[in-house]
């Protein structure tokens, strides 16, 4: 972009925004030069210089993003739509510069309906603070992910986000019922007032997972939940890794509501659950919850102790599993989560029950065996349970990764395909919640096979000039 080009797309964007709403200084820039991607952190962290965006612009409204994309229309520069930042996949990286366009000055509560039980909200309000003002109503929004504090309601559910309790309250997209999107031309849209309808074709479900690629999501009404009377918690531990994930198969096809399972296994039990809980135990750690009306839930978690005794599991009582709910983020912020200067990834992935076990070991034995002179450790949690299957929680660590920075994303990239070509080769998905981004971008093709053309084509129909997000989600 030459200065004068720059010039001028800076002097359009203050008529729009104001002066203070735009920032080009180089600090400000490199802030926004990465997520939590390890790659780029990796970059920045060998001293090597970033992709920076052009231009940081707060818009206040709906409106006002609409007119930005007219304007990056107009110059064909890209536009890179901002929540948090606490997306792990990339996806808000400005990879080929632009306007990096940070949505939270939208963080508007616009209504909480009491009767439908919904929340009406701007999409770059806080995880955290939306949640506090339905708690001050007894209300709770069920997406519980463990990066509320920074992440955003559109950075929810724009990576099809999936939350702690999930299992029970299911995925972000399973409680919004309508959007506000502008669209990559600018026009402004609101999908139908409830997503379960008979009146034509589903399109608000095509935003979901667009992570951004096909517009700007501005607000959303979610639905909300009464906060439960009662919440159960129960540790259970198991020898055999299958006996366990049967376990959480019959509790969830017998439909007896766990509102979590978060089954460890035996690597993650001896790791991580050492660490952050201080138990010692060999084996396969399981926790279990069930909520509500605490005669229902009591009810619950006893038929589910049953299964889990019947397959052979040890009932460790409910210290451990309420020791496990009160630190459940702890696994994630220092000094437990991953950390430089380790190289990893999670490489979660969902599938059904009939591949669930075959897809962990085919991972584990391609990474462990392939990467045997990194020392790598494959470690792995069940998470996020289904009626017809689960999410295997998997990453990868490296404890002493090349310095070299090329060096180091040529064994980062090849460790991605080890771990993903195992995962598509096993009939699973190549992400549960994290979404896409830029890391798994280049998998997409191989995902969808002869459907992906058509998304491509729906792409091009939508952002003709391309502005919007490029270099993710495979397009
Ligand atoms: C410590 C930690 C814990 C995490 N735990 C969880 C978890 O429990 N569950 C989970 O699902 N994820 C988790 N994540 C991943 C990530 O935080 C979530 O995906 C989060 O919801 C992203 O929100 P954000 O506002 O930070 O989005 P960003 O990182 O800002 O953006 C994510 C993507 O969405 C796009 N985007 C953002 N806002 C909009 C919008 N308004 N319209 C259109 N596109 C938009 C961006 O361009 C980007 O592609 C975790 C991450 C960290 C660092």
């Amino acid at each position: 972009m030459t200065t004068l080009q720059h010039e001028m797309i800076r002097s359009e964007l203050e008529e729009v925004v104001g002066k203070e709403y735009i920032s080009t200084r180089e600090s400000d820039r490199l802030v926004y030069a990465t997520d939590w991607f390890w790659l780029p952190q990796m970059w920045l962290d060998r001293g090597a210089q970033p992709t920076l965006p052009d231009f940081i612009v707060h818009p206040g409204t709906a409106v006002e993003i609409a007119e930005i994309l007219k304007i990056a229309n107009t110059y064909r520069i890209p536009v890179v739509p901002w929540g948090g930042g606490s997306g792990s996949q990339g996806g808000a990286a400005p990879v080929f510069g632009g306007i990096m366009l940070d949505v939270k000055r939208l963080n508007r509560i616009l209504e909480i309906d009491e009767t439908s039980l919904t929340v009406t909200a701007e999409a770059g309000i806080n995880g955290s603070v939306l949640e506090w003002a339905l708690n001050e109503k007894g209300l709770t929004l069920p997406h519980y992910a463990a990066s509320a504090n920074c992440a955003t309601l559109g950075g929810y559910l724009a990576p099809r986000g999936s939350g702690t309790i999930s299992t029970k309250y299911g995925k972000a997209e399973d409680m919004v019922l309508n959007m506000q999107i502008v669209l990559p031309t600018g026009e402004i849209i609101r999908t139908p007032i409830v997503p379960d309808h008979a009146g034509g074709p589903d399109y608000f479900h095509l935003f979901l997972g667009s992570e951004g690629t096909f517009g700007v999501i501005t607000e959303a009404t979610m639905q909300v939940d009464y906060l439960p009377a009662a919440r159960l918690l129960r540790a259970v531990l198991f020898q055999n890794l299958g006996h366990a994930l049967g376990a959480g198969r019959q509790l969830m096809t017998r439909r007896l509501s766990p509102f979590v399972i978060r089954l460890y296994d035996p690597a993650s039990t001896a790791t991580q659950v050492k660490k952050v809980l201080g138990y010692e135990m060999d084996g396969a750690y399981m926790v279990m919850g069930f909520d509500g009306d605490p005669d229902i839930a009591a009810l619950q978690e006893q038929k589910s102790l049953e299964i889990c005794l019947a397959l052979g599991g040890q009932d460790l009582g409910r210290e451990p599993g309420e020791k496990w709910w009160d630190h459940r983020y702890h696994f994630y912020y220092p000094p437990n989560g991953l950390h430089f200067p380790w190289m990893y990834g999670t490489t979660e992935t969902v599938t059904t029950f009939d591949k669930l076990e075959k897809l962990y070991w085919a991972q584990k034995r391609a990474v462990e065996e392939t990467y045997a002179d990194w020392n790598v450790n494959y470690i792995g949690h069940f998470s996020h349970w289904f009626h017809w299957g689960a999410s295997l929680y998997s990453r990868f660590i490296i404890p002493e990764p090349p310095q070299e920075a090329e060096e180091a994303i040529r064994l980062h990239n090849r460790i991605w395909n080890t771990a993903i070509t195992a995962v598509l080769e096993n009939g699973g998905m190549i992400n549960e919640h994290h979404g896409v981004g830029l890391k798994l971008s280049r998998f997409m093709r191989r995902q969808y096979g002869p459907a992906w053309p058509m998304l491509e084509r729906i792409k091009k129909t939508l952002d003709p000039n391309g502005i919007m997000n490029p270099g993710k989600v495979g397009f």
